[in-house]
């Protein structure tokens, strides 16, 4: 067991739909804790950024338009092995073969609308920790 932060963002739709508590209750009952907390609407090099690894995908453009259709919540959650348990209620990236009971088999819509981004890795959660959130924003 080792005690990590992860990094979280509930996308468009999940501020658009009104959700936002839903899904932030089930990351508290879970038992991770809000160390951080920011909304904003994503800048194009942000995203970018963020979205590096699906940058030269067909399906890039479209994503883009979703992600910035409305703002954005950037959450911190600590916990024990906090990665691969955000990972796990959350489901697979399809909301459409995500389980009933993940958060993305209950709110998402497909593999696009799919309510959060959680980091992947250990790794990943420092480097996009550090996109979101300057030093003394997390507590
Ligand atoms: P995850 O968000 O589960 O880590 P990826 O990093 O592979 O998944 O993809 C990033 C985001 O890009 C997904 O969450 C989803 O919003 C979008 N996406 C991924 N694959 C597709 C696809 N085939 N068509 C449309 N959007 C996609």
């Amino acid at each position: 067991m080792s005690l990590e932060t992860t990094l979280v963002l509930l996308k468009p739709d999940a501020i658009e739909k009104q959700i936002v508590g839903s899904v932030t209750s089930r990351f508290e009952a879970a038992g991770l804790r809000i160390r951080g907390v920011k909304m904003f609407r994503f800048e194009d090099a942000l995203l970018r950024e963020h979205y590096a690894h699906i940058a030269d995908k067909p399906f890039f453009p479209e994503v883009q338009r979703f992600m910035q259709r409305s703002p954005v919540i950037a959450l911190a959650l600590e916990g024990e092995n906090a990665v691969v348990r955000m990972r796990e209620l959350l489901g697979p990236t399809d909301s459409k073969k995500a389980s009933k009971g993940t958060i993305r088999g209950d709110f998402g819509v497909d593999v696009m609308v799919n309510v959060c981004h959680a980091s992947d890795s250990a790794d990943t959660a420092a480097v996009e920790l550090k996109r979101f959130f300057k030093d003394g924003e997390l507590f």
